[in-house]
């Protein structure tokens, strides 16, 4: 089955497409055709975030598609630096502002702590994360977001917002590449009905020059990124692959082979500096 067909529901019975494009580094004016072109291979799922200053462009696209909005979902992110309440809405009505739209699909915390300080000695921001998500519930509530996640969040910082939420988290986006898999965040958020979504799955165009998988790709008869997408697909992840080119978008979407029991565990015994 073409994974363009696939959509699942989110554990509060939302409908998310299960695969989306990625947005990170195409710009405003880039965007615009970027999206068009996926719409037109047949991805309904986007993926954006304030950081990327390109909400504008993704709407825009949208608008000049004339397609209706229930057949299209979008994710937007809070940046990792907005940490209070008060904030976390402004941050919010922008982004309604510069999409245009009267709703956002998904909205994700980006990251549990700004960037400059994600390292595994960083400050937990649990208070501030959970002021951020009281602010996100309220705009679930008035109908302006359908669902609520978080990005870049381990075990800890995910118990953290479920031992004091109201709406419980619909997903978590991390990244997930042959050669980085974060088996045990994986596992929790499984085990707590929260849908993982696979950023970077060709980690940033870092693995597509891997010999190891440029041989085990021709296997397949499949390309390089093309193996890694499904690679997160198997693992039981929804994932977002970039690209700037139609012919690399479409193919990122033909997924539609299966990578055996052995090979995903080869895939899965290698490390980084077996790669790149
Ligand atoms: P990616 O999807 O792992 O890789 C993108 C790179 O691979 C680009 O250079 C692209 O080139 C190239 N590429 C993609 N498909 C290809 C193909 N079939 N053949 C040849 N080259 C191909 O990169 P990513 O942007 O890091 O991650 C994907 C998305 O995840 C982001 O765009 C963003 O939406 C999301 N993300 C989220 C976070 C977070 O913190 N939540 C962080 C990073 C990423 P061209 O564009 O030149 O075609």
């Amino acid at each position: 089955m073409n994974v363009l067909k696939k959509s699942i529901r989110l554990n509060n019975g939302v409908k998310i497409p299960f695969l989306a494009l990625g947005t990170w580094q195409i710009d405003n004016d880039t965007v615009v055709q970027v999206v068009k072109d996926a719409y037109e291979v047949g991805y309904r799922h986007f993926d954006s975030a304030v950081d990327y200053q390109n909400e504008e462009g993704v709407g825009r696209a949208l608008r000049e598609l004339k397609v209706a909005r229930k057949n299209i979902f979008i994710t937007t992110k809070v940046p990792a630096h907005i940490k209070s309440f008060d904030e976390t809405k402004d941050v919010i009505n922008q982004s309604l502002q510069k999409l245009n739209l009267n709703y956002i699909d998904l909205l994700l915390i980006h990251a549990p702590a700004p960037w400059n300080e994600m390292n595994p000695n960083r400050k937990l921001y649990f208070e501030e994360n959970v002021a951020v998500w009281k602010a996100m519930e309220e705009f679930v509530k008035i109908g302006k977001v359908r669902a609520i996640g978080i990005s870049n969040f381990n075990k800890n910082d995910i118990k953290n917002i479920l031992d004091h939420c109201e709406i419980r988290p619909t997903v978590n986006q991390i990244p997930s590449f042959i050669g980085y898999v974060e088996t045990e965040t994986i596992k929790f958020c499984h085990d707590n009905d929260i849908l993982v979504e696979a950023y970077s799955p060709v980690a940033t165009g870092r693995l597509l020059k891997s010999n190891i998988l440029i041989e085990m790709a021709k296997k397949y008869g499949v390309s390089v990124a093309q193996l890694c997408i499904r690679f997160d697909y198997q693992l039981g992840l929804l994932p977002i692959p970039k690209s700037v080119h139609k012919e690399y978008i479409k193919e990122n979407s033909e997924i539609d082979f299966i990578i055996s029991r052995k090979d995903m565990e080869a895939l899965l015994k290698l490390n980084q500096k077996d790669l790149f």
